[in-house]
């Protein structure tokens, strides 16, 4: 028998891992702080535990992370099995009894022959053994600085603000122009202008919108180079026109002048199909950045992938510090999954647990690592944490922005065309990777 794999945390991606480690015939040692010791965000003695909504959001597979439960379903999901079994009504969207969710998760850990247990807070990562670090966003502080060392403080991050992205083909190219500050590089920036009174109008909804109370343990000292949008701008007009939303080094090709401000977006991939908005994180409530943002007349209609939000996070940079299967460049015999491993949400937490555990377990098992095709979700999600394009690596939510554009079509599709169009492609693609890689679906196929 194989050596026991070890599995730090038994959160979402920590209970998927171990399980579908177990499930490959590997012994599996997990280590997780819960009843000792609590993250201010965990108060539930019980493994899987969600520490927020209950809800797992969209169940359509044509969503991007319908898409990816979809998959993760497929490829035999603990954390999908519970779902499925403990969901309450919820419209469109996967929702579960979350006391129900963490009893079955517990229980299938601890029901498991191959699964022992064990209450410690880590502090040290493993030098040697397959190990799965999954301790989420809210590791402790002394494992922390422990991946701090073998990753390199620069590889490992503790943020609290995100800003929004946008979908390219949403902008609209009528209010935006392509350019750099004095026209100094190849154009790496969308600008979109904003006149004296569209400023005005933006700055007094931005200054007057809704924020999301932060939690006790989130501490609202913010990194001065990384203020929220709404916090710069509350000391003062003339902060966002020097700071993030200055017009110097630009003119605007519509109207031969300097706009009066700025939004710049920069891309997030390779393609270009995502578009960071630069300089805006923010913790505005979703509904006020949608209706603020949507001020800009460049993003009056544009599609968000993924909207702002401040919590403390500790995640790595893991386009440089992550092999494509998940492992530690520089420990290669730890793998990173969950939160930590700069996904964002639960859906995607479990997911990437999923891909760390039936790796190490093949690894475990002398075989080789399997990666999903770029074309399905979770090989968007692989695709994320692998982009070494932007310098400055954020986690990210599945959005369809990360898999390859379809085809060029004679008609342009809808989003919602677009969104049926790409399923079936992840379908069909995640199908045939399953049956090439001797994986046995684990349910009956939908057709989409
Ligand atoms: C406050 C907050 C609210 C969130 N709300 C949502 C939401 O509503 N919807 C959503 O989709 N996402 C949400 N997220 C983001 C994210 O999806 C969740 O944090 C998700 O639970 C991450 O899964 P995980 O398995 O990576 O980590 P977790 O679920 O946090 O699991 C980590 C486990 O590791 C244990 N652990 C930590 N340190 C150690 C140690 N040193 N030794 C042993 N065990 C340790 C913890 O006790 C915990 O059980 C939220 C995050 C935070 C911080």
């Amino acid at each position: 028998m194989p050596d026991p794999l070890l599995v730090i945390g038994a959160g979402l991606a920590g209970c998927e891992a171990a399980l579908a480690a177990a499930a490959q015939g590997v012994p599996v040692l997990v280590r997780e702080m819960k009843p000792l010791a609590y993250t201010p965000a965990h108060h539930s003695p019980l493994m899987g535990e969600l520490v927020c909504s209950n809800s797992l959001r969209s169940d359509d597979p044509t969503s991007a992370v319908g898409l990816l439960k979809l998959e993760m379903s497929l490829l035999g999901s603990a954390v999908m099995r519970a779902a499925r079994a403990t969901a309450v009504g919820a419209g469109k969207a996967l929702a579960v009894d979350r006391q129900a969710f963490a009893a079955l998760l517990d229980q299938a850990l601890r029901g498991h022959p191959l699964i022992t247990l064990e209450s410690v807070a880590v502090a040290e990562l493993p030098r040697e053994g397959l190990c799965v670090l999954a301790s989420g966003p809210l590791t402790t502080p002394e494992l922390a600085a422990d991946l701090a060392r073998l990753t390199g403080q620069e590889g490992l991050h503790f943020y609290d603000a995100i800003a929004p992205i946008v979908s390219a083909d949403s902008v609209d190219m009528a209010h935006a122009f392509w350019a750099d500050r004095y026209a100094d590089g190849e154009g790496d920036y969308l600008n979109c202008p904003l006149s004296k009174e569209e400023w005005q109008a933006f700055y007094q909804a931005l200054t007057t919108a809704d924020q999301v109370p932060l939690k006790d343990f989130e501490n609202p000292r913010f990194f001065e180079g990384c203020l929220p949008i709404e916090v710069m701008a509350g000391r003062g007009e003339k902060t966002l026109l020097f700071g993030p939303m200055k017009p110097v080094g630009l003119v605007d090709p519509a109207t031969g002048r300097r706009p009066h401000a700025v939004v710049q977006l920069r891309k997030e991939d390779h393609e270009g199909r995502l578009l960071n908005l630069v300089g805006f994180q923010t913790k505005l409530t979703h509904p006020a950045q949608e209706r603020v943002f949507r001020l800009i007349p460049a993003l009056a209609s544009c599609e968000f992938a993924r909207l702002g939000s401040i919590h403390r996070n500790t995640f790595i940079d893991a386009p440089r510090v992550l092999t494509p299967d998940l492992r530690l460049v520089s420990a290669p015999q730890v793998y990173v999954a969950g939160q930590l491993s700069g996904v964002e949400g639960y859906v995607e937490s479990a997911a990437s647990g999923l891909l760390c555990g039936l790796n190490a377990g093949r690894r475990a098992r002398g075989l080789e690592p399997l990666l999903p095709p770029p074309t399905t979700a979770l090989g968007g999600l692989l695709g994320h944490l692998g982009n070494t394009v932007t310098k400055d690596f954020q986690p990210s939510n599945v959005n369809m922005g990360l898999l390859p554009p379809l085809p060029p079509s004679p008609q342009r599709l809808s989003k919602k065309q677009r969104g049926v169009e790409l399923a079936r492609r992840a379908l069909a693609d995640l199908l045939a990777w399953m049956e090439q890689s001797g994986l046995t679906p684990a349910m009956q196929p939908p057709s989409l």
